[in-house]
């Protein structure tokens, strides 16, 4: 079983037009179905604005669901309402945001900020508590002479490890990652993504991992799923969406990445135009006002889904 499943999921919200505060409906996601296996690192890719980070908030319920369902070990996580199910349910997700330092409280000292969702959540005892954070704080590669200093003394690389070993405090299934490594220096982010791997490979961690740069997801993933205005266009392992992409807009990302592919005829497309506001979703296939393919029937009918092994998907009507 999957350890989290979302099956058509539809997330939308009202924003406030320019100088006239009219509402409009900002359609984010559009049908995510996908899943994320338990001791994997599945990454969303896609550019700015395609609904990566929706999608993150939506199964960290941190937003509302219009219709679709999120499965979190099989549960529904729609029905987790009491304080309880609530508990029990962050103990076991957590989240990794962009920005390590407006995520850590600059007057708590990093044994506090660390300690902080063990008392909460546990009834540990205080000795147990202090085993557990000098435990992680060493697994992220830090020193337990940390714990007594503030956020504000550490690197940017420091802290975003720092916010790793809290959200790794509570033994948590499963971590959603959004733009971990985005805010750091490319060097500092090499660390940061191989800790991520080392986590998974010796801890059995799962993570849903969202970045923008192909590069980073193509050195962390296992499977990697493609979204374009709140739609996953493409789903498969790493190697066969960098060496065999099969969605135009897959290939328009992979062909700005250094060696990927280039004899496939399809990885030669080069991405133009803006992306489309999702306010303003075009009908049929949503990349087709940037498509070079793109024929008449897909400017009004939807592409399903089609496979090309058992784990890779793409929907695309240039596959029959
Ligand atoms: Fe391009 Fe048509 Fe395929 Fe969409 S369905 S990606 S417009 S060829």
């Amino acid at each position: 079983m999957a350890l989290l499943e979302t099956e058509e999921l539809y997330v939308e919200y009202k924003s406030k037009k320019g100088i006239t505060g009219n509402e409009e409906t900002v359609r984010a996601l559009n049908g995510i179905s996908l899943d994320v296996r338990r001791g994997e690192i599945l990454s969303i890719a896609g550019e700015s604005g395609c609904g990566k980070s929706t999608l993150a908030k939506a199964i960290m319920k941190l937003v509302d669901v219009k219709s679709g369902e999120i499965l979190f070990e099989g549960k529904n996580i729609a029905d987790f309402k009491s304080k309880k199910e609530l508990r029990d349910f962050y103990q076991k997700i957590q989240m990794v945001f962009q920005n390590p330092y407006s995520s850590l409280n600059p007057k708590m000292k990093i044994g506090q900020i660390l300690s902080e969702p063990l008392v909460i959540n546990t009834k540990y005892s205080k000795k147990e508590i202090e085993r557990i954070v000098e435990e992680k704080i060493s697994q992220v590669g830090l020193d337990k002479s940390v714990l007594n200093l503030y956020p504000h003394e550490f690197s940017g690389g420091q802290r975003q490890r720092i916010a790793i070993a809290r959200a790794l405090v509570l033994e948590p299934a499963l971590i959603v990652a959004d733009e971990p490594v985005s805010a750091l220096d490319v060097s500092i982010q090499a660390q940061i993504i191989n800790l991520i791997k080392h986590l998974k490979d010796n801890y059995n961690l799962t993570f849903l991992f969202i970045s923008h740069d192909l590069s980073v997801i193509r050195h962390i993933s296992d499977r990697i799923a493609i979204m374009y205005l709140g739609e996953v266009v493409e789903l498969g392992l790493t190697e066969e969406i960098f060496q065999s992409p099969k969605h135009p807009y897959t290939a328009a990302l992979l062909s700005s990445v250094p060696q990927v592919n280039k004899n496939n005829p399809i990885a030669q497309i080069r991405l133009q135009g803006e992306l489309p506001s999702p306010q303003y979703l075009p009908l049929g296939c949503k990349f087709h006002t940037r498509c070079p393919y793109a024929m008449e029937k897909c400017k009004t009918q939807m592409p399903e889904e089609k496979f090309f092994s058992d784990f890779h998907t793409c929907k695309c009507f240039l596959y029959p």
